[in-house]
């Protein structure tokens, strides 16, 4: 089983098209396993929910998702997500509202739980430091899990009798599946914020026991102009081709 894992697409058409075009051309998949965050700050929320459900796919909701079905308010989102969550809103078919609204919090695939921010808070917490990271891992009932939400590539490997160890993943670098648990972060293919611009996904291969991180550049500018088209906050949209 192959699966392309996706994070943080963040309704960012074009570069979800350069990541499936990406995965392809390293071979068939079976399923895409998508960490929540579909929609917000990008400006084609209903075509990245119909071109995902164009596959065989496992997904869960993020803050964002849940913010654009008012299932939770903005008001802890800063000035620009608020405003990118308002624009969202108002621009959603229903359809696209139904399937938002129908994602669970997680996911149990295989020995793995998918979640969007941690177990702890699956919505809102970050799994950016070793501390959330071992709580994280308390709550974990499978060998691995998938969090998105930071937009960064990482990997927690969990250590015997210390705290866990938490890496960024290099563009390219491939993690092999062994008995340790770890925590999988694929990054964000839709609004990258480690400095790189490009959008970040990964593919797991379970006869393989492999997750493989990959980059791919797209055309940053062109999801620029469709904000701009959208009138979507000028911050959000400088960001993109800064990845950060
Ligand atoms: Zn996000």
């Amino acid at each position: 089983m192959r699966a392309v894992v996706l994070a943080d697409v963040h309704a960012n058409l074009i570069s979800l098209d350069a990541v499936l075009a990406d995965a392809r051309s390293h071979g068939e998949f079976d399923e895409l396993w998508i960490l929540g965050d579909i929609v917000g700050y990008g400006p084609r929320p209903n075509e990245c929910v119909s071109r995902l459900k164009e596959f065989r796919h496992r997904a869960l909701a993020g803050n964002h998702d849940r913010a654009a079905t008012g299932v939770i308010t903005t008001k802890e989102f800063n000035p620009h997500a608020a405003a990118a969550a308002a624009w969202t809103a108002d621009n959603l078919l229903p359809e696209t509202v139904d399937y938002l609204a129908a994602l669970p919090d997680t996911v149990q695939a295989e020995d793995f739980t998918l979640v969007h921010g941690s177990l702890r808070d699956p919505i809102w917490e970050y799994v950016f430091t070793v501390e959330v990271a071992a709580a994280h891992l308390e709550l974990q009932t499978t060998t691995y899990s998938m969090v998105g939400h930071t937009h960064i590539p990482t990997v927690v490997e969990e250590q015997k009798a210390d705290l866990p160890t938490l890496r960024r993943l290099s563009a390219g670098e491939r993690v092999r599946l062994k008995a340790a648990r770890l925590i999988l972060n694929p990054g964000s293919s839709g609004q990258s914020r480690d400095g790189d611009p490009r959008a970040s996904y990964a593919i797991l291969d379970l006869q393989a026991r492999t997750f493989t991180h990959h980059r791919v550049e797209y055309d940053v500018g062109k999801t620029q102009q469709q904000m701009r088209e959208a009138d979507l906050p000028r911050y959000l949209i400088d960001r993109l081709a800064l990845g950060r």
